[in-house]
């Protein structure tokens, strides 16, 4: 599939389901905006419709297929983004004073690697996670839990 992908926040997705006219004006403002039609995405990135050239809709059904965020049309330019200001330690300020291009910082969400690698870490973690015994992973819980605790305390 070649057309662009657009997502829609959470107040778009609402004014959509309403169905008729309201539907009809968004499908239109998006015809316009991608002429050669355009994939409609959820604010979780979640296909559920077409909006075909002609300005007419074409609704999916579950199971809804999920892209990346760097797949979508209107990603945030690195000036709307907030990895922007991630603190850089080899500028010693913001990222977007190192950042070339318009380039969003190594381990911003809206690189195609990051979700790859958080979810190779996020395995990793989860099969060692798995390999402890049930004891041992429950002493470790209930000192998380302590600390929590602490926390609040010191939050009132
Ligand atoms: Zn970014």
């Amino acid at each position: 599939m070649n057309i662009p992908l657009h997502r829609l926040t959470s107040a778009q997705v609402k004014v959509w389901l309403m169905g008729g006219e309201l539907q009809r004006q968004q499908a239109e403002n998006l015809r316009r905006r991608y002429p050669g039609g355009v994939g409609v995405l959820s604010p979780t990135q979640c296909l559920f419709a077409y909006v075909r050239p002609d300005g007419s809709v074409q609704s999916l059904t579950p199971p809804f297929r999920r892209y990346l965020i760097s797949e979508i049309a209107n990603r945030p330019t690195l000036e709307q983004c907030p990895c922007a200001e991630y603190f850089d330690p080899e500028s010693g300020g913001p990222w977007k004073l190192r950042a070339r291009d318009g380039e969003h910082h190594p381990i911003c969400q809206y690189k195609p690697t990051s979700m790859t690698v958080f979810n190779l870490l996020m395995r990793a973690h989860r099969e060692e996670n798995a390999k402890r015994p049930d004891d041992m992973r429950r002493a470790e819980e209930r000192a998380l839990g302590v600390r929590g605790e602490k926390t609040r305390v010191t939050l009132r």
